[in-house]
């Protein structure tokens, strides 16, 4: 377990240890009450203001949410991939109960139902869906471990006020793998080819227009669209491999804030501090350009305030399971933010502050080194590579040779001074001798000298 770190933002702030010390549950009342009260009364008071509090006790609420995470993890889901049959398998008998509703609002083109789950009897709706790229399914493994959460029947559960503070403010609509037939071969499209989150205009296939239909039915108030995004994706230009990015996206082109973006800026900034409590310097901001056949970007049109959450990649955590723990923490706490109106205090610079999101880096750069073929001299060159699996980092492959000073990776190698001998299955052979090929398989030896039988520092790719 990593140590958990406060915020930039939240440590900018000021903090009682009265605060810190009261529960979670005690605390969120706490911010309700101060929400009205500063919606009521501007003026300065000897009570903290609702943002301060939010600020000070984001992280204890995520706290709490990483160890329902851990005590409600559904046991049958324990990697990224798994199918439509195995997922609703470990679901649907949590969600037989008495406090769910469960319905089919669809079916997939391949003809596997679309549910939707519901949970409270709260006077704002909040429709959340996930996995719409069937690739990507980290929140789709956080809402199975949620079902499990709110479906706790224990006599005395120490989260019974939490649960019926949001099951009494929210109806939670979860509409989990939207696309169970890109998800049946894990890749992004459904079964026509359609990336269903470039279909919100066109409504060609049954997933888009079951999550339309949902929609206008439901005219949920807040709106969260659940995705991966590509591991090579860093905080800024200059920072770390992003693992979370969030959206409040625009709903059209002028990307102006009307009344329903600014409550989404709200929600988005709730988000930012609790993802940021856990994961410092690793959250970013999406691009917000609009996009007219995006769902995000129409259900804000729509007028349901949306934000988009992202699961990028953290270093150590190749199945997302990490991942997926902060996502029922972050979840939780906005839930309940929500459910009380403290995100309503929320400071939207906890969001704008975010750096955006940058893709386009390369998984690993070896740099400083000099490259040997077999009979040739030494070159000084550097190697990007990208590993076939990004999150996981394996399966690595050559993708430039040369001067790459200028290309940015997630992670560096430096082998100043040292010599990089390809691995016979990194080399082809012409006629005339060994070729290092551009998509080989990036695996070396790195010794000290040019000679092939000088001493071996590391290897680089090499099978465990
Ligand atoms: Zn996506």
């Amino acid at each position: 377990m990593p140590v958990r770190l406060r915020s930039r933002l939240a440590s900018s702030l000021p903090c009682t240890h009265v605060l810190r010390a009261l529960g979670a549950a005690t605390l969120l009342a706490l911010l309700s009450a101060c929400a009205g009260r500063t919606a009521a009364t501007s003026s300065a008071s000897p009570v903290p203001s609702t943002a301060e509090l939010l600020a000070c006790c984001g992280d204890d609420a995520m706290g709490v949410g990483l160890r329902i995470a851990a005590d409600y993890r559904e046991p049958a889901i324990t990697t990224r991939r798994f199918t439509h049959e195995q997922y609703w398998n470990a679901v649907l008998p949590v969600v037989t109960h008495a406090g769910f509703r469960v319905e089919e609002v669809g079916r997939s083109l391949h003809g596997r139902p679309l549910r939707t789950i519901t949970i409270g009897t709260g006077r704002d709706t909040v429709l959340l869906w996930s996995q719409m790229h069937g690739d990507e399914s980290t929140a789709s493994m956080a809402l199975a471990d949620l079902f499990r959460w709110f479906a706790n029947t224990r006599a005395e559960d120490r989260d019974d006020a939490l649960r019926a503070r949001i099951m009494q403010g929210l109806t939670l609509v979860f509409l989990p793998m939207l696309n169970p037939d890109g998800a049946e071969r894990f890749q992004r499209e459904n079964a026509l080819g359609v990336d269903i989150n470039r279909d919100a205009r066109n409504l060609a296939t049954p997933e888009a227009r079951a999550l339309k239909a949902v929609r206008d039915r439901q005219r949920p108030a807040f709106g969260f669209n659940l995705h991966d995004q590509n591991a090579r994706t860093r905080v800024g230009r200059d920072g770390v491999q992003a693992a979370i990015a969030l959206l409040a996206p625009p709903h059209d082109a002028s990307r102006e804030y009307n009344a329903v973006r600014s409550r989404a800026r709200l929600v988005a900034a709730t988000l930012a501090m609790s993802f940021g409590t856990e994961l410092p310097q690793r959250v970013a901001k999406y691009d917000d350009g609009f996009n007219p056949r995006a769902f995000g970007d129409l259900m804000q049109q729509w007028g349901t305030s949306t934000v988009l959450i992202e699961s990028g990649a953290l270093p150590g955590d190749p199945e997302k399971q990490r991942l997926r723990a902060l996502h029922v923490g972050a979840l939780l706490s906005v839930f309940d933010a929500l459910a009380t109106g403290a995100y309503r205090a929320a400071d939207p610079a906890w969001y704008e502050s975010l750096p955006f999101n940058t893709g386009g880096a390369s998984d690993l750069l070896i740099t400083g080194g000099q490259l040997v073929l077999p009979g040739q001299a030494p070159a000084r060159v550097d190697l990007a590579v990208n590993f076939d699996d990004a999150v996981a980092r394996t399966g690595g492959r050559v993708r430039e040779v040369g001067d790459l000073a200028d290309v940015v990776a997630i992670d560096t190698l430096d082998v100043r001074g040292l010599f990089l001998h390809p691995a016979a299955s990194a080399l082809v052979r012409d006629a005339a001798g060994a070729v290092l090929r551009i998509g080989a398989p990036a695996v070396f030896d790195v010794r000290r000298g040019a000679q092939p039988e000088s001493p071996l520092v590391r290897t680089i790719g090499a099978a465990p």
